[in-house]
């Protein structure tokens, strides 16, 4: 098969031989699950229980607040003990319902699924907005929304990012070798509620049991598998689309102005046990992963397990941890503590020591174009850069910062070490801040 791939980007270790060939566990109860209201793009939900009820797994604790947002479920049955302000991956307290688990983990029986083919197009969005369903690949967007397309805008493809291009993680990977017939169910749904037939799994070269695996069972199915050439990021949405169709979103637009809806293989898996089950979205496969961790692990945790709890079921610590990062370690957020629960966008738990760590020393920058090379987007990071660190914010937006998807491909290269897309970042959020006010 050929590879495709887009221009741009590089090659980082992928890592993945620490918790690629370990198969899924199921992560025990842990004594209580922290759920924050805030785990999606758009308006956090808003809390429907109160403190001292008791509530099954799947039982509706808080309301989608808007059209961008989604309900949030609990994740086991027990008793919500707390609705309180509590650590959160974002690094800051924020509200979070408190459940003490019964140790029953029993389904709300008022949960129903059906069979898709008995339900319209309609009827499956509404069930997949009821699902609390959001990209799982750890964007965390609505799933509805990227399903209501405006009717101008001709959908033909469904792309499915079965990529996971970020070094380290194997969530995506061992759901397409364990869960293949989910995620193809999945995938079938979606192509009912687009009221199309083309879907393309896009897979990296570097997993070939999952090439393998999903080839042969969407090839009955019309679906097509494109393997990728290993590169960083080929995840990506808009690399992801131009690699395998040819076609590039413009700037500050979304896929479907070309014509694509992009969804994770992982989102396909709990779409197909939304409809089927009636089963919201209150559990995902998380690779705890990384040199400093003593058995790594791909497990299926219940949102709202800590970060702690997860580490101890893989053995501990190898050492004294320097670095936690939630999610891969090019766009992953970096965590004080093992405190925050996993939520539905966490893919990954990465630790390493102090000695896994580079010694990095920011110099000046030497002018090498690396980074300008590396960017996937064609923008220029170390001008924007540049401007950033001088507050000079109309300039970074003349130099299109806005259409940064902060990969951390020009900080990864960059020879002097220069903390580029922590300056774009910054650069951002002024622009966003500025537009606000306008
Ligand atoms: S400027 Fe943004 S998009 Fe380009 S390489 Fe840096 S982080 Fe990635
Ligand atoms: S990679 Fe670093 S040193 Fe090279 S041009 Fe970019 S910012 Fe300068």
């Amino acid at each position: 098969m050929t590879l495709k791939t887009f221009k741009g980007g590089l090659h980082p270790p992928d890592s993945k031989h620490y918790s690629a060939e370990k198969a899924i566990e199921i992560c025990p109860l842990p004594e209580e699950l922290i759920i924050p209201l805030a785990q999606h793009i758009g308006a956090p939900a808003e809390a429907c229980v109160e403190v001292g009820v008791l509530v099954k797994k799947g039982t509706l604790i808080a309301k989608a607040k808007g059209f961008v947002s989604v309900p949030i479920h609990a994740s086991t049955s027990g008793e919500v003990v707390a609705i309180e302000p509590r650590l959160h991956p974002m690094g800051k307290a924020l509200p979070a319902i408190v459940i003490k688990p019964d140790g029953e983990d029993s389904w709300d029986e008022s949960l129903k699924g059906a069979d898709p083919a008995s339900l319209d197009a309609d009827e499956l969005k509404k069930r997949i907005l009821a699902a609390g369903m959001v990209g799982m690949g750890g964007a965390t967007f609505p799933a509805h929304v990227k399903l209501s397309p405006p009717p101008e805008k001709k959908i033909d493809t469904l792309i499915l990012n079965g990529v996971e291009c970020e070094p380290y993680l194997t969530a995506d990977h061992r759901m397409m070798i364990e869960a293949t017939e989910r995620i193809l169910d999945g995938i079938k749904i979606l192509l009912t509620v687009l009221g199309i037939e083309r879907a393309v799994i896009g897979i990296e070269a570097n997993k070939p049991d999952a090439i393998e695996i999903m080839t042969k069972a969407a090839g009955p199915c019309n679906i097509e598998v494109q393997a990728l050439e290993v590169k960083y990021p080929q995840g990506a949405e808009k690399q992801l689309i131009d690699a395998i169709t040819g076609r590039q979103v413009p700037s500050g637009t979304l896929p479907m102005e070309v014509g694509v809806v992009v969804h994770n293989v992982g989102t396909c898996a709990a779409i197909s046990d939304a409809i089927r089950l009636g089963h919201p979205l209150v559990e995902r496969v998380v690779s705890i992963t990384g040199p400093a961790i003593k058995q790594p692990k791909n497990l299926l945790v219940r949102v709202g397990t800590s970060l702690q709890f997860l580490v101890d079921q893989c053995g501990g610590l190898n050492g004294e941890a320097a670095k936690i990062i939630m999610g891969g370690p090019m766009m992953g957020q970096t965590q004080l503590s093992l405190e925050p629960p996993a939520i539905r966008g966490t893919s990954g738990l990465l630790i390493f020591r102090e000695q896994d760590l580079p010694r990095l020393t920011a110099g000046p920058c030497i002018r090498c174009g690396r980074c300008i090379g590396a960017c996937p987007i064609d923008l220029q990071p170390t001008t924007i850069a540049a401007y950033a660190r001088l507050d000079l914010f109309d300039e970074t937006a003349d130099y299109h910062a806005l259409d940064c998807i902060e990969c951390g491909c020009c900080t990864y290269i960059c020879p002097a070490t220069l903390p580029l897309v922590q300056s774009i970042r910054y650069a951002k959020a002024a622009i966003m801040a500025k537009k606000r006010t306008l």
